[in-house]
């Protein structure tokens, strides 16, 4: 598998890596962030949203959970910091959605746990200090394994 490594040095370096890459992305698409509070998770899905709709005003859902973008593809954002198990991710409407060919975006990820999609991306995010953060992008197919 292949992993991109780099290292922003700003917030704005962050939001244009995530603008980047968010151009690449397709309906049906699953991406799965990890990373300490303050890592920088909404921070680079707010950076990917600038590419769907530059005005929309992106949060983190701590306490809904999840917040729909109304986009084409529609983007679900989820922060399951707050989740306590697979029964409150199947009541949250989280299979629906992997399901559905909008766009998944996870924070919190290592909550997925049996519901973590073979197919998906993976940010893994990390502080290195103030103002820089160590950023890790992989593609994960278990669909398709390759090695
Ligand atoms: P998380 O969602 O992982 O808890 P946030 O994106 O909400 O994190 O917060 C990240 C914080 O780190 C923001 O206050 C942002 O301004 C700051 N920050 C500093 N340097 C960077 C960087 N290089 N990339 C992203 N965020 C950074
Ligand atoms: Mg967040």
């Amino acid at each position: 598998m292949q992993i991109r490594a780099l290292t922003t040095q700003s917030e704005a370096e962050t939001l244009s890596v995530a603008y980047a890459f968010a151009a690449q992305l397709h309906a049906g698409d699953v991406v799965l962030f990890f990373g300490d509070l303050g890592a920088g998770k909404t921070t680079f899905i707010r950076g990917m949203m600038q590419h769907f709709d530059a005005s929309l005003q992106i949060t983190s859902p701590t306490f809904a959970l999840v917040n729909v973008y109304p986009t084409q593809p529609r983007v679900y954002h989820f922060d399951l910091y707050r989740i306590g198990g697979d029964s409150d991710l199947i009541d949250v409407g989280f299979e629906e959605c992997l399901e559905s060919d909008g766009i998944v975006l996870v924070e919190w990820a290592e909550k997925c746990g049996a519901m973590t999609p073979p197919r998906r991306w993976e940010v893994r995010l990390a502080v290195v200090d103030e103002t820089r953060r160590a950023i890790e992008i992989e593609r994960i197919d278990n669909d398709h394994p390759r090695d």
